[in-house]
């Protein structure tokens, strides 16, 4: 699952790329990932909606995604948390969720060309090119330059949704974030007052990957945080020294920095919007490294089993 260092390589790439481009059409093959309006798209994911007032009627949205999207230029794409916020012309904002496996590739003529339009989209050497727009591709974005954007999603988890710009704050899930790890509001006096609030059983693992206390750290950067800051992934929040929350906190900035750097963690299945891998994998202290050495002190790194997900520490540099 991307996390914030990986949204944030998707984003700065995507604003590279995409300002001033105009659409020139959309193309949606999978309508069930597709909203229309602020309100959530529910457990359902109904492809269509109903129209209210006198003439009622079933629609497609992707078909409505895809006549409000024609001619739009992209202003801007920016995030919040792991949200993409793509703001286009006409006063419309694009809200993208990559979930667990959804992915952008955005191919000019100059990387047709190089890659024939095949790519690895599964991160892994031994999964095979697939020619793109392939199965799991879901809605495919034209631009008039002649350039292709295509969406991917192996797992369909992900979502699209298109507002109006005046609808941005009644987004819920925007309103549901927390503090960005990397802005100035996210101070060391806020992480531990919300610390000592933290509810009895949580571990600092699932602390860090609460989206109510910071936004954007999910399995990977809770691990290598954890690591940097000396502290094992399952003990008590409430248990904590006041030294180690500050220790926590002080490693969270540059460990989200150095995987921005790195263009993010191809251990998932991230990859990059022309099909390329981010590069933190190789500066992993623990995470995706069970059984390996470390790095700092030789000792084998163990894992621990902590609600549904997994957290990996070093026993001699972890207390
Ligand atoms: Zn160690």
């Amino acid at each position: 699952m991307p996390e914030l260092p990986e949204v944030e390589t998707v984003v700065r790439e995507l604003h590279k790329k995409l300002v001033s481009r105009t659409i020139k059409s959309v193309n949606v093959r999978a309508s069930k990932l597709i909203g229309i309006g602020p309100a959530g798209l529910g457990n359902k994911r109904s492809p269509f909606v109903k129209t209210t007032g006198d003439k009622q009627e079933t629609i497609d949205k992707g078909r409505i995604f895809e006549r409000l999207l024609k001619g739009k230029r992209v202003l801007s794409v920016r995030r919040r948390a792991k949200l993409l916020i793509f703001s286009l012309s006409g006063n419309y904002i694009l809200l993208v969720h990559l979930k667990m496996t959804g992915q952008f590739i955005f191919e000019d003529k100059v990387l047709k060309k190089k890659t024939g339009s095949k790519y690895r989209i599964l991160n892994k050497l031994t999964a095979p090119l697939v020619q793109l727009p392939g199965k799991h591709t879901h809605v495919i974005f034209k631009f008039q330059d002649g350039a292709t954007l295509y969406y991917n999603d192996v797992r369909k988890f992900s979502y699209l949704k298109l507002i109006k710009a005046a609808e941005l704050s009644q987004v819920a899930e925007i309103n549901e974030y927390g503090p960005e790890p990397l802005s100035r509001g996210f101070t060391l006096a806020i992480f531990l007052e919300v610390s000592k609030k933290a509810s009895k059983k949580v571990t600092i693992k699932q602390f860090l990957m609460d989206n109510s206390v910071v936004v954007g750290i999910g399995n990977i950067y809770s691990d290598e945080i954890l690591f940097q800051a000396g502290v094992r992934p399952e003990r008590l929040v409430l248990g904590i020294t006041n030294q180690e929350l500050r220790k926590i906190y002080s490693q969270i900035g540059p460990v989200l920095k150095k995987g921005i750097k790195a263009k993010g963690s191809s251990v998932g299945d991230f990859i990059r919007t022309d099909g390329t891998w981010g590069a933190m994998g190789k500066y992993h202290f623990v995470y995706g490294r069970r059984k390996l050495p470390c790095k700092v002190c030789g000792s084998i790194i163990e894992s621990i089993k902590l609600g549904g997900r997994t957290g990996s520490y070093c026993p001699h540099c972890q207390k």
